[in-house]
Parts: structure tokens; sequence; C-alpha cells
């Protein structure tokens, strides 16, 4: 029988690999608590329907990319594709934005599309974001965009380059949509099939085809849309950016085709990503969301990055921080009669803090030594009838290549103190 091999497009965190991932989830918690956002979390599975409206049937995640199954009760149930839609269902049920103004939170979890596997890019995957819910207010993009690139920073990943526009408000990209189509009217012959689709259903996604893009340069600028209080309003968010040093370059491509996004739309690109997997992370506004899932209207703004494409940028700039041995030290009994002293010795090691493990082999001694020394052990203690009877161990220090009796009842303080040496007093 071959072995069970893993789902296509899925990938496992091994031990190894494990220190990388909670130094990024510590890092991003530090960096959004620093800014007031507290730790939420949502379910992994929702309502078909909650993605259906609140990330927007039309688009490709919804229309191309769900997990969608009937549970046994028949209900259609969808695994989360992405954090916002449930967040915006969690905040509002609970009625958050009664008692705070803005709600601000921060969340971690896996995601899941059927997207094509390949580098940087798979079918349960997990994001780091957070959300901004309950106010609206320029400074908030700026806020937002700005613990966004302060995680970055944080995480030592430079090379970045903030992607922004303003999609304007609905009214705005009505006239916008009707200068596209005028445009794109005249070419429709010349245009692919999908694009053709799309100059029908949503012409602000023909902007993002890759084989008609010498039209798309061509094409109006949704700026040349914006009323005078949507341009206002993006002024004073890039004004923030500004005052927080932080470089931009407007990209008038970056649309949503929905009509609860509005105003700030941005992209963290990083210049190693290539093609359209180039988005380390993004967001937006999205001040019409909590209508369309049938809350009291509330505005909204937030981000999310991808944390496996954030850890291969970090490797690749070599910013990850090196991976903490196994154990610090291992218990080894020279004779099967000891193996209770050993288990007693690695207790009182546990106890005194030391990341301690006990080597129940029958291996040789030189074998155990060996085994130590690639968990990364710094010491090894060894128990034989001699050192049980008279209530001590030997300590042997694998770096030093030394080793010496000590008493049992001392020797968590002293191995403690030999990992984790503090100061002098003065
Ligand atoms: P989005 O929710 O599509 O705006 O994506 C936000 C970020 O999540 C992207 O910039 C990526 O870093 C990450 N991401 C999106 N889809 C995938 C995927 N299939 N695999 C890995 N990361 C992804």
């Amino acid at each position: 029988m071959p072995p069970i091999a893993p789902v296509r497009g899925t990938h496992d965190l091994l031990p190894d690999a494990s220190a990388a991932w909670q130094w990024l989830l510590d890092t991003h918690r530090r960096v959004a608590g620093e800014h007031g956002y507290r730790l939420a979390d949502t379910p992994v599975f929702e309502h078909t329907e909650l993605f259906e409206r609140g990330v927007g049937v039309g688009t490709d995640v919804v229309d191309k990319e769900m997990y969608t199954f009937a549970d046994r009760a028949g209900r259609s149930l969808t695994l989360r594709p992405e954090g916002t839609a449930g967040m915006v269902r969690a905040v509002l049920g609970a009625h958050l934005t009664q008692h705070e103004r803005p709600v601000r939170v921060h969340y971690v979890g896996p995601m899941f599309r059927h997207d094509r596997p390949q580098k940087g890019r798979y079918r349960q995957f997990a994001q780091v974001g957070v959300e901004c819910i309950g106010e609206r207010s320029p400074y908030l993009d700026a806020e937002v965009i700005e613990v966004g690139w302060r995680f970055l920073r944080a995480l030592g990943i430079d090379d970045v380059t903030l992607q922004v526009n303003s999609l304007g408000d609905p009214a705005d990209r009505a006239r916008y949509r009707a200068a596209l189509r005028a445009y794109y009217e005249p070419l429709r012959d010349q245009l692919c099939a999908d694009c053709r689709r799309r100059l029908d259903v949503n012409p602000l996604r023909l902007l993002d085809c890759k084989r008609d893009a010498a039209h798309a340069e061509r094409a109006p600028r949704l700026e040349d849309s914006l009323s005078a209080t949507s341009a206002q309003f993006f002024d004073t968010v890039l004004d923030g950016l500004r005052d927080a040093a932080i470089p931009w370059t407007r990209n008038w491509r970056l649309v949503r085709g929905l009509d609860y996004y509005v105003d700030t739309a941005f992209e963290y690109w990083h210049s190693s990503l290539e093609g359209a997997q180039n988005a380390l992370g993004g967001g937006g506004r999205y001040d019409g969301l909590a209508e369309v899932l049938g809350f009291a209207a509330t505005p909204g703004i937030g981000y999310a990055f991808g944390i496996e494409r954030l850890l291969l940028i970090a490797e690749q700039g070599g910013s990850l921080p090196p991976s903490p041995p196994a154990a610090e030290v291992v218990v080894c009994s020279l004779e099967p009669g000891q193996a209770t002293a050993a288990a007693a010795l690695a207790r009182g090691l546990r106890d005194a803090a030391v990341r301690t493990v006990l080597d129940t082999s029958e291996r040789k001694l030189g074998a155990k030594l060996g085994a130590a020394d690639r968990l990364g052990a710094r010491f090894c203690v060894l128990v034989g009838s001699d050192e049980a009877m008279a209530h001590e161990a030997t300590l042997r220090d694998l770096r030093e290549r030394t080793q010496e009796r000590v008493s049992a009842a001392e020797l968590g303080d002293r191995v403690r103190r030999a990992l984790h040496p503090t100061p002098d007093a003065p």
C-alpha cells in the first residue's frame, strides 16, 4: 500500500520551521498590539452565503476557488477563503461597535482557495490581518497601512513598494464604469473572450487582464472620475503616509470590482515575487460591506498578509531567527536499572525551567551522546548506579567537552545558571 500523500496545494509546518512561524505571529501580535489592535478569532467554516455576499459573486474567489460542501443537515458551508467577512460578522454580531469605535482587531489563521498551486501559492495558506471597524476617517486608512508597513519592517523585509489607489465612492465608480464601457465597446472584437464577458459584467476587471494589457494602458483612469470629496479623502490618506515617511506608488489599475469597496485600496509588493504573486499583502476600505451582510451600515478598513510568502521573503533576506535546539539537556541512564533515577533528574531540570529530553533508548553511551548533540543540547546528564547511590549525576558539557559530578538537588539551578548566566549585580 503506498503511503498516504498530503492533499495537493497543502503543506505541513515541521518543527524546524516552526520557530520562524511563531516569530512571525509574535511579531504581528506585537506590532498590531502597539497600535491598540487585539486578537480575535472566527470559525474556519461559515455559511456559504457570507462569502457569496461578503466577497462577492462575480469574483474569482467566489466563482472558482471556494471549498464549498453540504453538511449533514444539507446546509451549504464554505471553508473561509479570507478573513474580513467573518470578522465583520463577528464584531457586528456581538455589537462591539456600540461600546468602542472603532473596534481594532487582528487575526491569524488558515484560509482555503482552490487556486492553481505553485511557489508561494497554496490551497490552504495562512494569513495575518487587521480590521478597524466602525469609523470612517482617512487617518485610519493611513494607520492601517502603517501597521502593515511597520510589521514588514519588524520582520526585516524591505524592498517593498506600497501600491495605493482610490476607488472613490459608488457614484464615482458608476461614472468610471460608463467611461470604461465607452472606451472598450469599439474594441470589443479585439478583446479576449474573458474580457468580452467582463465588459458586460464587471468592466473594472478589464484592467487586470494580462492579454489585453495594451488596451488597459490607454484606458481612462479612475482618478479622473473621482469627486472632489473622494479626491480630498485620498489626499489626506497620502498626507498621513508622507508624515509616517512611508513611500508609495499610485497604481491606478489597483481596483476591486465590488461596490462595497470604497476609497483606499493598497498592496505591498516585493521585488522578488513575480507576476500575479508579487503581493505580500493588501487591503482596503470596505464601508459598504456591513450592509451587504445584513448589518447596519458600518465603515471599516483592513489588510491581510500571506504568512508563507512573508516567510519566503524573510528567508531570502536572511532575517529569519535561528531555530532553537529541541532540548538544552538530555538525561541518559547508563544502565537499564537507572531509568527511574534518570526520570527524576529530568523532572528536577524541568522544574528549573530547563528544556530537557529523557533518552529512553538502550543505545551505547557514544550513540546517546551523538543523538544529544544532534538535538542541539548543550549538556548531557548521565546517571549510573554510582551516581544514583550518591544522589548525584555526571554533568557533561558537550561544547566544552568537560564533565563533573553534581549533586542531584543542585542540578537544576546549576544547569540553568550555566545556560542563562545573569550579569553580576552592580
Ligand atoms: P487577498 O486576500 O487575495 O488580498 O490576499 C492577501 C494575501 O494573502 C496575498 O497578498 C498573499 O500574500 C496571500 N495569499 C492569497 N492567496 C494565496 C494563496 N493561494 N497561497 C498563498 N498565499 C496567498
